[in-house]
């Protein structure tokens, strides 16, 4: 690695800075309220069955200590309890779960303005308790429903403003009870609003964390794709190479020795090689060759159709053939059509002492002669090659199921 070349590690979510009002760009910005907005699910719908329990007490309480009281306190708390359990059917509908934030923030509206409203119209000395439902709905929308802080703070502001308005209007109260009281709530709205921007900044990097890493995942994902097929595929003509042939060869006879449901009928090889290809190298040239290489090699490739079935480059100019799931006969048809193929390509070749164009000669064997593996097959092919040169070249021969060499053209 040279002085310039520094090793750059992967990014995390902590390299991401976030802007002070924490708001990111627009379609993350969509991502992580929806992700939030499903996390904080779960917690409201205990959090709203807890309030429905404190409303309940509240009535209890409120009726021990009288009854012109719970005369003026059951319509707001009634109305609370049914936007509750408005509230906690929404949380358990995950197809309405849009409308749950607008619900709980309407929740957290009557529980912070029907204390306002207790608070004024009740004559009791301790009545400016009912105040104190608005710092309570701002901790509620802040920590338990866990809104958006831009949604929290300025509900919150509401609130507030609200609640000092109807702190003015209670006029029982001395004006030091007013600010007293006022400054308390403000204590505790601000307090709850702060711990939930550190709570948001650090959900939000917990969330661009793992957004760069699913990015991450996906881009490595991709470039062992690539890796793999280039890995397995011949460069210069696209069929498969040797090595891509092999982990092919043995996985089908794997699958067929297991004889698993996926399993192919059978495996015929076929193994063909040019004939006089040295010649028409030394005739015409190497690049002339590499480009009688492509086209020789698109013939087999056109005619693999089958999803086991495949053609692989095996080396310099021999080729196999895979066919999973015909017959030895059609794989015997297969191969005369093929060489009868490259024949009528017709591609010039004088340095040739069987044909006056490039000419291939293939040696055909079968899973079924019983080569126990891939590696015995590809033999087979090859004696069968073999022969079909010493016949004369531009044939086909075949190893038969008793282990000899027959010719078929
Ligand atoms: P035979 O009919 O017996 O097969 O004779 P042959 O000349 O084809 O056989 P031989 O194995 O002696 O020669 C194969 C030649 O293929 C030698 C090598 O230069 C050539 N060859 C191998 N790979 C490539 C390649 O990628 N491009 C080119 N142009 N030639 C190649
Ligand atoms: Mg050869
Ligand atoms: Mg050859």
């Amino acid at each position: 690695m040279t002085a310039n070349q520094t090793h750059n590690p992967l990014p995390t979510g902590n390299d991401i800075s976030l802007p002070w009002h924490l708001r990111l760009p627009a379609p993350l910005e969509q991502d992580f309220l929806f992700y939030s907005r499903n996390s904080a699910a779960g917690a409201a719908s205990g959090a709203l069955m807890l309030i429905a329990l404190l409303l309940v007490c509240a009535l209890l309480v409120e009726s021990t200590v009288g009854s012109d009281i719970l005369m003026q306190t059951w319509r707001p708390r009634l109305f609370t309890l049914m936007v509750t359990g408005g509230c906690i059917v929404l949380c358990h509908q995950p197809r309405w779960r849009e409308w749950l934030q607008p619900c709980l923030l309407v929740l957290s509206f009557t529980i912070s303005l029907s204390g306002v409203y207790m608070g004024v119209v009740i004559d009791h000395p301790l009545s400016y308790v009912f105040f104190l439902q608005t710092p309570l709905s701002v901790v509620m929308i802040s920590t338990l429903f866990r809104l958006p802080l831009h949604r929290s703070a300025f509900s919150a502001v509401l609130m507030t403003i609200a609640m000092i308005g109807g702190l003015f209007f209670a006029k029982e109260y001395a004006p030091y009870e007013h600010l007293s009281l006022a400054l308390l709530s403000l204590a505790f709205i601000s307090m709850s609003l702060f711990g939930q921007y550190v709570y948001e900044k650090l959900l939000r990097k917990h969330f661009l964390s793992e957004h760069v890493l699913y990015q991450h995942r996906d881009e490595l994902h991709s470039a062992n794709q690539v890796l793999e097929s280039q890995a397995t595929v011949d460069g210069m003509t696209g069929c498969i190479n040797r090595r891509g042939m092999e982990a092919r060869l043995n996985h089908l006879y794997h699958l067929l020795k297991q004889q698993s449901p996926d399993a192919p009928e059978r495996i015929n090889l076929l193994l063909f090689d040019i004939d006089f290809f040295k010649q028409y190298n030394d005739t015409y040239g190497h690049p002339a060759g590499d480009e009688c290489l492509k086209k020789v090699s698109a013939v087999p490739l056109s005619m693999v159709q089958a999803e086991k079935d495949f053609a692989a480059r095996y080396g310099g100019e021999e080729f196999v053939i895979v066919l999973t799931d015909s017959s030895f006969n059609d794989a015997l048809v297969f191969a005369e059509r093929m060489r009868n193929r490259v024949e009528q390509l017709g591609i010039p070749h004088s340095g040739s002492r069987v044909n006056q164009v490039v000419t291939i000669s293939i040696g055909v064997a079968c899973s079924d002669g019983g080569a126990e593996d891939g590696g015995v097959l590809l033999k087979q092919a090859d004696e069968a090659l073999y022969q079909a040169k010493g016949a004369g070249r531009n044939r086909v021969a075949m190893m038969s199921s008793q282990g000899m060499v027959e010719m078929l053209t």
